[in-house]
């Protein structure tokens, strides 16, 4: 029940709280001051026993970028601790992320070589279908998310098939499909289109379908904006679109009601959960589309938030693991029931520490 604030013990609040600066006025804040919100924050188990919202390892997803070769681990310079790997070390990887109690991984490719239609995305001996195959070889229980997407494999950079200048959205959806198709076939657990093309998710759904992929689900990057966010990825992915920008697909970070309009869509697809991306510039949007559709959410930590606090803790400016735990915590606030997140081994070790 809510406070009755015209009651007495509300009195100073009317009267506006002065200091006491005798004992008489002491006595008299300690008679009406009924209520005392730190009451519950005294004591490291009593605010733990009172917290809202929690934060677990199991809510965590690991980006990892997949290469070619053998024995490759090649840093990412604006994206400290994350790495290019070749298939070998990501099975490395892998292993180390399941030990840390991370329940998956989503993988993106850097393809030996980049065409116009983007085929290595779709090819069954690309990149990204071999990469899934020997991780779910050698880790059978980690959950594996396959991006769908063909802007690391253009050799333009955009996420689809070019008319002209423009991304042809249609075209593109054949080839999205198939590409989810191959994925799946390669032992993908999680199909994750984030190209943005209109109706791709119900394509992507039929395609699954009809070769006989039912059981897999469909978490749909059902409102991604054209971030300035994405920056370091672009750099780790290889991906930087080679003209223009991606606002012709992507959307306006000025819109929220156009977000719920997106997912709405993609849920009539059949889109299984819901993706927002960028997180910390959007904590609205994702709160908004937790609330409207009650549906599993993810949120997508992206690499110029990770990029910021990494620089940030770099200068001394600010307490790295601190603002990270505080950030990822935010974004569980707003409502993502799950977070992709550069930061996930660094946090899967920091709540270690917090439990042990
Ligand atoms: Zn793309």
């Amino acid at each position: 029940m809510a406070p009755d604030f015209s009651s007495n013990a509300f009195k100073h609040l009317r009267t506006g709280y002065l200091p006491p600066d005798n004992e008489d006025d002491i006595e008299d804040v300690r008679a009406s001051l009924t209520h005392r919100p730190r009451r519950l924050r005294r004591l490291p188990a009593l605010r733990e026993m009172v917290r809202e919202t929690r934060l677990s390892v199991r809510q965590l997803v690991q980006p990892m970028f997949v290469r070619p070769g053998k024995g490759v681990r090649t840093p990412i310079a604006s994206m400290p601790g994350q790495f290019q790997l070749s298939i070998d070390e990501a099975v490395r990887e892998c292993r180390e992320v399941l030990e840390l109690g991370i329940p998956g991984v989503i993988l993106f490719g850097i393809p030996e070589s980049k065409d116009e239609k983007g085929s290595e995305g779709y090819a069954e001996d690309g990149i990204i279908a071999r990469a899934l195959r020997e991780i779910k070889a050698e880790c059978p229980e980690l959950l594996l998310w396959a991006d769908v997407c063909l802007c690391e494999y253009t050799s333009h950079g955009h996420c689809g098939i070019l008319r002209g200048e423009e991304v042809a959205n249609d075209e593109t959806v054949r080839i999205l499909s198939r590409e989810a198709v191959v994925y799946a076939e390669a032992g993908a657990d999680i199909i994750a289109p984030s190209d943005m093309m209109d109706g791709r998710v119900g394509a992507i759904r039929r395609a699954l379908d009809a070769a006989g992929h039912t059981h897999v689900p469909i978490a749909s990057y059902a409102v991604k904006y054209a971030s300035a966010f994405y920056g370091p990825f672009r750099e780790a992915a290889e991906s930087a679109p080679q003209f223009g920008d991606r606002r012709g697909y992507q959307m306006d970070p000025a819109n929220t009601d156009e977000a719920l309009r997106e997912a709405a869509l993609d849920l009539q697809e059949g889109a299984d959960m819901l993706l927002v991306k960028p997180a910390l510039p959007f904590l609205d949007v994702l709160h908004r589309v937790k609330t409207a559709f009650r549906v599993p959410t993810v949120a997508y930590n992206v690499s110029g938030e990770y990029a910021m606090v990494h620089a940030a803790a770099q200068a001394g400016w600010l307490d790295g693991g601190a603002a990270m735990m505080e950030a990822l915590l935010s974004i569980r606030r707003a409502g993502a029931d799950i977070i992709i997140t550069y930061h996930a081994r660094d946090a899967a070790r920091l709540l270690q520490k917090a439990k042990a």
